[in-house]
């Protein structure tokens, strides 16, 4: 077996002149201003390179600095964020920059320790922020580094397990190169995202090739181990998509829990026949006078998996417990979610 030192000793002195030859031109490097890192960084947190491109340039474009996003509405800064998902870190995102704004004149701290006192900002985005914004040797470490050092290592032990993780980012931080830390941590992230990728790692173009463990055993796709997930959890729910001229229902949900504060369509737990849809509708003072389409779709959470059917029903009455609001308010204003936004192509089939 190697040892170990040496394999976590050969990652910058490898992954250095590699990245320089093979980043990715993304927005986010563009700058190492910590306001821009530290957005990128939520933004990409389960969420895909691609994707997130889009959605950083215009969140940029409306809110250049942490005082435009202290100082924005919710809303506009939830209607950007829509469709990514995970909402609560868009909140967590104004919170943290209206408190940097109160409290210290909008500037960010510099070490991971003061930066995960903030509020969204756990260890890997901390670790991010003070390692390419400030130099320091700190781990970011996510699920793409322990890919990257579970197989070097062949490290057949949980990476989910606190004490692996704490253990690679100890290991890691003890080889951070002075003057290079925000490029070290930029070239990890390079490096699981485009070669030790999870189901393709390329090892015949990997800089960790000869020195890797997994390789060397052609074994790679037995690491990471990791924890037997949690299965998810089925719930069935109605989705009243009620139309009343060329408006529709919408509503907020509580300020708590799953989506806080986003809209929605009326909806409610279990799979309900039309007829009891229409009841429903009619219960609420929507006087339901047809049906116009009954879909299906799911929605897939971290935990929950919701299974929706949805009827599309015109009526005759608007009433006020509902907000309601035209096509073009429903794309351009109010913030659906993804679990929601999906039944707007139904509503356009149906206009
Ligand atoms: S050699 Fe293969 S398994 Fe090892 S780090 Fe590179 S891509 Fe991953």
């Amino acid at each position: 077996m190697q040892n170990l030192d040496a394999i976590y000793a050969a990652l910058p002195e490898r992954l250095l002149p590699w990245y320089a030859e093979n980043a990715r031109d993304l927005p986010w490097r563009h700058s190492r201003e910590p306001y821009r890192v530290w957005v990128s960084e939520i933004m990409l947190q389960q969420t895909r390179v691609e994707a997130v491109i889009g959605y950083y340039n215009r969140f940029m474009e409306a809110f250049p600095n942490v005082e435009a996003l202290a100082g924005a509405e919710e809303s506009r800064v939830m209607k950007l964020w829509e469709g990514l998902g995970y909402y609560s870190r868009a909140r967590n995102l104004q919170k943290t920059a209206k408190l940097l704004v109160e409290t210290c004149g909008g500037r960010f701290p510099d070490t991971a320790e003061a930066l995960q006192k903030l509020p969204g900002i756990g260890a890997y985005t901390a670790g991010a922020v003070a390692s390419i914004c400030f130099e320091r040797p700190s781990a970011a470490v996510d699920g793409n580094v322990l890919r990257i050092i579970a197989r070097m290592t062949a490290d057949d032990r949980p990476v989910d397990l606190p004490a692996v993780k704490r253990e690679i980012a100890e290991r890691l931080e003890a080889m951070y190169p002075a003057g290079h830390c925000g490029i070290f941590t930029q070239a990890l992230m390079e490096l699981g995202a485009c070669v030790c990728t999870p189901k393709n790692p390329d090892c015949a173009h990997c800089p960790m090739r000869g020195i890797c463990m997994a390789q060397a055993q052609n074994a790679a796709l037995r690491f990471p181990v990791k924890l037997p997930k949690a299965k998810k959890r089925v719930e069935e729910r109605t989705v009243f998509l009620l139309r009343c001229g060329a408006e529709y229902a919408i509503c907020r949900r509580a300020e708590t829990g799953l989506l806080a504060g986003l809209w929605e369509f009326p909806n409610c737990t279990g799979t309900l026949s039309v007829a009891e849809a229409v009841r429903w509708a009619e219960a609420q003072g929507a006087a339901p006078f047809g049906i116009v389409r009954e879909v299906h779709k799911t929605h897939i959470f971290t935990h929950i998996r919701w299974e929706m059917t949805g009827y599309v029903l015109d009526c005759a009455e608007k009433p006020g417990l509902f907000t309601w609001a035209d096509f073009a308010a429903l794309t351009e204003t109010y913030a659906l979610p993804t679990a929601f936004r999906m039944f707007l192509e139904e509503l356009e089939i149906s206009r």
